[in-house]
C-alpha cells in the first residue's frame, strides 16, 4: 500500500445511480405488472485521489461492475455526477465523451472474452490509437504497440499471434496493453485475477502495481476478495446490494471494520497474530435480488444485529474516525461480531 495520493480529486462520483429494467416473472405477469426495475447502484458517492488506488469490495452481484462502467459511460448512470479532473463527464457530448475516453479505461475480467479472437495482438492493442489519432503512421502506431507489449511483460516478436496462442495470464497482459497504449490516467480494474489461476494472480496484481508507479495511473480495483484488495488499495469502499456501506483507508477499515457487512467479510480473513481463533460469521441467506430489496437497511435480513429501527429506516454515512465513514444503525454501541475465541 503505498500513500502517494495527492490532494485534489481525479475522480468524483456524486449520489450515482444505476437503474434498469429487469425481466418480468410469470408471477408479475398474472399480478398485471408492466415493468419492474433493478436498481444495480443507489445513490453513491466518493472522490479517488490522483494516483490513489480505491478498493472496491462486495459479492457477486452487488452492483460492483455496473458501478465501474457507470462511472466511464460505457453504461449510461440513471442519475449522479461522475467529475474527471474537474470536468463533468456525464454531462459530455458522445464526441466529447470518446475523446475523453482516452483518459479513462478499463480491464476485464474475463481475458478470454474481451479480445477479439480474429485479430492479432498488434492489432487488439493498436485500436485505441486507430481511434483516438494517436499516430501518425502505421510504423508509428507499430512502435507504439511494441513499447506497450514489452511494458507489460509480452515479447515483441509475439505481436502478430493472435489471443488463443497465448495462456490466460498472457491474454490478460495484452487486456492490459491496449487499456493502457493511449496513456489514460484512470482505470478501472474490473476483477481483472479472478479468471486467473493463482499462481499467474500474483504477478498481474505485481505488473499492475509497477504499472500504477511508471505511468503514475489511478486505479478503481473491483475484487470480491479482501486479500487482495487489501495488499494493494489505498483506501477501501464496501458495497452492498448497490450502496457503499463502509468507506476509508485500508488500515481503518480493514483493521478496525464498523460495518456489520465489513465485520463478515473480514471474519473470512485468518488473522496472522492469532491463526484460527476468529469466528466464522456465517450470514444467513443470500444477497437479496435488487429487483425487490429489504426495506431500510439492505443488509437487514442478513445482519445478526438487526433491530426494529433497521428494517424501515435507511442509515446514513457517519464518520467512525479519520477518513473512515460506516452506515449502520448501532455504529454507536462500537459492536463487532469479530470476536475471538479464548485461546
Ligand atoms: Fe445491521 Fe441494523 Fe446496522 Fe443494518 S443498520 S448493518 S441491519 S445493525
Amino acid at each position: 500500500m503505498s500513500g502517494t495520493a495527492e490532494a485534489a480529486p481525479l475522480i468524483s462520483v456524486e449520489n450515482l445511480e444505476k437503474a434498469y429494467l429487469g425481466r418480468l416473472s410469470i408471477a408479475d405477469r398474472l399480478t398485471g405488472r408492466t415493468h419492474t426495475v433493478v436498481q444495480a447502484v443507489n445513490g453513491v458517492s466518493f472522490d479517488i485521489k490522483r494516483g490513489e488506488i480505491l478498493g472496491l469490495i462486495g459479492e457477486s452481484g452487488c452492483g460492483k461492475s455496473t458501478l465501474g462502467r457507470s462511472i466511464l459511460r460505457l453504461q449510461e448512470p440513471t442519475a449522479g455526477r461522475v467529475t474527471f479532473d474537474g470536468q463533468d463527464v456525464t454531462a459530455l457530448s458522445p464526441s466529447e465523451m470518446k475523446a475523453m475516453r482516452r483518459r479513462m479505461q478499463i480491464i476485464f475480467q474475463d481475458p478470454y472474452a474481451s479480445l477479439n479472437p480474429r485479430r492479432t495482438v498488434a492489432e487488439i492493442v493498436g485500436l485505441p490509437l486507430q481511434l483516438h489519432g494517436l499516430a501518425k503512421t502505421a510504423s508509428e502506431a507499430r512502435d507504439l504497440v511494441a513499447e506497450i507489449v514489452a511494458k507489460v511483460g509480452l515479447k515483441t516478436a509475439h505481436m502478430d499471434r493472435y489471443p488463443h496462442q497465448f495462456s490466460g495470464g498472457q491474454r490478460q497482459r495484452i487486456g492490459i496493453a491496449r487499456a493502457l497504449v493511449s496513456h489514460p490516467e484512470f482505470i478501472v480494474c474490473d476483477e481483472p485475477v479472478s479468471a486467473l489461476d493463482v499462481s499467474i494472480q500474483a504477478q498481474i496484481i505485481q505488473l499492475l502495481m509497477d504499472l500504477r508507479r511508471e505511468m503514475g495511473l489511478t486505479y478503481l480495483f473491483i475484487s470480491h476478495d479482501i486479500s487482495v484488495i487489501g495488499y494493494l488499495s489505498d483506501r477501501v469502499a464496501v458495497m452492498y446490494l448497490g450502496e457503499i456501506v463502509e468507506l476509508g483507508t485500508v488500515d481503518a477499515v480493514l483493521s478496525n471494520p464498523r460495518h456489520p457487512y465489513t465485520q463478515s467479510l473480514m471474519s473470512a480473513v485468518p488473522e496472522v497474530d492469532n491463526p484460527g481463533q476468529r469466528q466464522r460469521v456465517r450470514l444467513t441467506g443470500d444477497l437479496p435480488s435488487p429487483l425487490s430489496p429489504p426495506s431500510g437497511c439492505k443488509f437487514h435480513p442478513r445482519c445478526p444485529l438487526a433491530t426494529d429501527v433497521c428494517r424501515t429506516s435507511v442509515p446514513k454515512p457517519e464518520s467512525v474516525g479519520a477518513n473512515h465513514t460506516a452506515a449502520c444503525h448501532r455504529l454507536a454501541e462500537n459492536l463487532s461480531l469479530l470476536e475471538t475465541e479464548p485461546a
